[in-house]
């Protein structure tokens, strides 16, 4: 039995099948994130469906599993709060619209807590009981995994790692308007505008990584700027040790691919704060890649369904059959 999976963010819109925990039939779009949220919907609906004629009648879908950027009330399918990432985002009753289109229940929750549901399932947290996912890309997100579900918190917005507090971030401004933020001294953006401070040119982070390698002042540059992200991201996520305790840390995101020059500095920071019990946790790369997302949203269904999307209660099937299409 497959789930229909869609990951919606900034940029891009994926969809997939998920049938016992392998990805298939991925297609991708680009998200058009300016024209806004019925939009937004619209073009995940078309790419679903066609994703969904992949799956065959012998196959049928039976559920829709969607993990999307901001923080969403995974309860009631519905993003509560959103940057303009993309325009009109919060408020949008996510599960409920699509569950409209579809016909089948829906769910929705945060792309990267469906991230982190799929590499504590099928990556390198499976076979742990706790694991604290760190994503670091553009910005720094997170999620702490417990006993296989996602703590999600209390205003749903559990795990936003990039905005804890670390010295070294001094009193840069983050995204989110505070100073002093992780995000700001540890996030792919953060190094290539710390690179350039330092007179280094970089278009991306895969320049800022060449430059790394690279003898003399713009690589010894590159290195410092890596090197001091990679502390302060591991001064951070030791500290988180020091309040979650979980058995491994799983860092992902296109930082990662940095490798040694922001890794060892990173793991270097972990134990420089984190408490002597504690500074041995495993930190680790997360190894599901682009499939997290897709296998998080069906892992978040089959926890809400029992197994495969069917044997649904009655309130997924009157969500499907209660909505109002194109609402
Ligand atoms: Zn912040």
């Amino acid at each position: 039995m497959s789930i229909l999976t869609l990951d919606i963010g900034g940029t891009k819109i994926a969809a997939a099948l998920v049938s016992d925990g392998v990805v298939s039939s991925r297609e991708t779009v680009p998200t058009p994130a300016r024209e806004g949220a019925d939009a937004v919907l619209g073009r995940a609906a078309v790419l679903a469906r066609s994703v969904c004629r992949d799956a065959g009648p012998a196959d049928p879908v039976t559920a829709l599993g969607v993990s999307c950027a901001g923080v969403v009330d995974s309860e009631r399918g519905v993003v509560v709060a959103a940057t303009d990432l993309i325009a009109g985002w919060a408020g949008t009753a996510v599960a409920d619209r699509l569950a409209g289109a579809f016909g089948v229940p829906a769910w929705c929750l945060n792309d990267v807590h469906a991230h982190a549901l799929g590499e504590a399932r099928h990556g390198a947290g499976r076979h742990t009981g706790s694991m604290l996912l760190v994503a670091i890309g553009t910005g720094i997100g997170g999620a702490h995994v417990l006993d296989g579900s996602v703590v999600a918190g209390a205003h749903h917005a559990a795990g936003h790692v990039g905005h804890v507090h670390v010295a070294l971030a001094g009193d840069r401004r983050c995204s989110c308007g505070r100073r002093g933020h992780l995000e700001a001294i540890g996030s792919g953006s953060a190094m290539l505008t710390a690179y350039r401070e330092h007179g280094g040119v970089a278009a991306d982070g895969a320049d800022l990584d060449a430059a790394a390698a690279l003898a003399g002042p713009p690589g010894e540059a590159a290195r410092a700027v890596l090197a001091t992200a990679g502390r302060a991201s591991g001064i951070a996520i030791g500290s988180l040790l020091n309040v979650l305790d979980p058995e491994v840390v799983v860092l992902s995101g296109g930082v990662v691919g940095a490798g040694a020059p922001w890794l060892e500095p990173l793991r270097a920071g972990v134990r420089e704060s984190a408490l002597d019990a504690l500074a041995d946790t495993p930190v680790v790369l997360a190894q599901t890649g682009a499939d997290a997302p897709h296998l998080g949203a069906a892992a978040f269904v089959r926890e809400r369904t029992g197994a495969g999307g069917t044997g649904s209660s009655g309130a997924p099937a009157m969500r499907a059959s209660a909505v109002e299409e194109g609402r």
